[in-house]
């Protein structure tokens, strides 16, 4: 008989979250400690979305978004979660860059970017100081008018090679580009300037595994396989959702799935104003992801002065449409040392990541994407040639992922890495006015996303829905 994933499901609760991506998850966890009967569903077989890990032969774990994120992540694990998964985030100190316009070595932080900005690039120390106050004093309810590009032309004036150093990183951790509002990129800019890059020691599935027994120690009812097809909505007011063919109600709903398919699929435009079903339709995905896994032989070691995360690239010119072009010219190398994983096999293992178009991956048949896969790691393996001599031979196990990966696990739409673009916030923050009880936390709007943005998200979502449950005492729906 096939394993009832509902088994023992309570016929209600006070809320029920969709996805146990990172902003699900904290939802969850701070609703289930603040008293409330809170289900989460999770339709993959392990929890975590997005902040996910695979094992192969040999003892190799692979992490897919695990390469670096702000200091205020240390902070918002110890406050929503606890000490025991804030005390493994430790930082990255080598971030390296490589491309035609320059090579450098960075703890990227504000003091290391000024002096780099001052003696390597000519910048006169009151103009660095003027940008990064200007970045720091964004705010994501500041005017949007300004984009990334007229920021930087304003600060740095023809400087290509500026906007290069400042912006690659930020369009790998979030997937903004110079057409983006400048505030998108100063805002998650300024969080990793704070104090640099960060890193979760003990890898992911360390982790996920932490937060699941901290959901169950707050009384969070979490299951896996549990795959919801419909947000029930009867007179504006959530009802309960649809999930493995049984109902179960509850007055609130957070969905961490797709901004899009919260709206589209699982509730149906039907159930909408007219006015904010036309925003919705206007809002824009952000773009999706290829990587390359890359595991060492045992034994074999890669010098840390590698790096911990090299962003390289082979382009003359940095531009937004030649870091999404399948034919790759930059690239995110991630390098774990055995010390990612004290307590593991002591391995090493380096992770190659690209900004990609869902477009150019979603048609190929199935023997041209065994093909694009298979050249994907090939010229994945010519490019970190350069900076691992001899790296077929000290490789074990590649392999690559695509856009139709990260949608086939996620059921993210068109694969997304970084949810949608700046204009799904506003979309995404009006849905309990739309209907009572109805949240969406997940990556949105650039800056709810990453691992920081979407936990913040999910703090800020949960202490809405917590003011609304405390505030709506009603009678349990029937
Ligand atoms: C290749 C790659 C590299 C990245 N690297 C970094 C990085 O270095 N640093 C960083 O900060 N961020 C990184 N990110 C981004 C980061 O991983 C995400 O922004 C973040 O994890 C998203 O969290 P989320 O809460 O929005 O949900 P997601 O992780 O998107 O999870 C959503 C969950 O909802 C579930 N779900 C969807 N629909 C349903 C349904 N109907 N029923 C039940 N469950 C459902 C999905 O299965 C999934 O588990 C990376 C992303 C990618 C793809």
């Amino acid at each position: 008989m096939p394993k009832d994933f509902l088994a023992g499901v309570q016929p209600e609760y006070d809320v029920v979250v969709i996805g146990s991506g990172l902003a699900g998850m904290t939802s969850a966890n701070i609703l289930g400690r603040a008293g409330h009967r809170v289900l989460l569903l999770e339709q993959h077989y392990k929890f975590g979305g997005l902040a996910t890990w695979f094992k192969r032969p040999g003892g190799h774990t692979f992490d897919i978004s695990l390469h670096g994120f702000p200091y205020g992540m240390l902070k918002s694990c110890r406050r929503y979660w606890n000490d025991e998964i804030s005390s493994n985030i430790v930082q990255l100190k080598n971030i390296r860059f490589d491309n035609p316009m320059f090579s450098l070595t960075t703890t990227y932080n504000r003091e290391d970017f000024t002096a780099l900005l001052e003696s390597r690039f000519g910048i006169p120390r009151e103009s660095i100081t003027q940008f990064f106050d200007t970045a720091r004093g964004m705010n994501f309810y500041d005017d949007q008018s300004m984009t990334t590009r007229e920021l930087f032309n304003k600060f740095f004036p023809g400087r290509e090679d500026i906007a290069r150093l400042l912006m690659e990183p930020i369009t790998y951790a979030n997937g903004s580009t110079l057409e983006d509002p400048a505030i998108t990129y100063g805002i998650v800019f300024s969080n990793f300037m704070a104090k640099g890059v960060f890193i979760y020691e003990g890898g992911t599935d360390d982790l996920v595994s932490k937060m699941q027994a901290e959901m169950t120690r707050n009384g969070v009812d979490s299951r896996i396989k549990c795959d919801v097809s419909k947000i029930l909505v009867e007179n504006d007011k959530i009802r309960g959702v649809e999930v493995n063919g049984q109902q179960i109600r509850c007055r609130a709903v957070v969905s961490n799935s797709n901004l899009r398919s919260t709206i589209f699929q699982l509730v149906g435009q039907e159930k909408f104003d007219p006015k904010f079903i036309q925003e919705a339709q206007a809002v824009r995905l952000n773009n999706s992801s290829t990587q390359v896994y890359m595991a060492i032989k045992p034994g074999v070691e890669i010098p840390e002065s590698t790096g911990d995360l090299l962003f390289c690239s082979t382009a003359d010119a940095f531009r937004t449409d030649l870091l999404l072009d399948r034919n790759i010219t930059s690239r995110t190398f991630s390098f774990y040392y055995p010390r990612t994983r004290p307590d593991g096999k002591q391995r090493h293992a380096i992770v190659s990541s690209t900004n990609a178009n869902w477009s150019d991956w979603a048609e190929l048949d199935e023997q041209a994407y065994k093909e694009s896969k298979k050249e994907l790691v090939e010229t994945t393996l010519d490019a970190l040639e350069k900076y691992v001599p001899n790296c077929r031979e000290k490789v074990e196990w590649a392999e690559a992922a695509t856009p139709r990966t990260f949608h086939h696990y996620t059921k993210h739409v068109s694969g997304a890495s970084f949810g949608t673009k700046f204009e799904g916030l506003a979309v995404s923050r009006a849905l309990p006015q739309q209907i009572q009880g109805l949240y969406h936390a997940g990556s949105v709007g650039i800056i709810m996303s990453g691992w920081l943005g979407a936990i913040n998200y999910g703090v800020i979502v949960s202490n809405e829905v917590d003011q609304m449950l405390s505030k709506s005492a009603l009678p349990t729906p029937i």
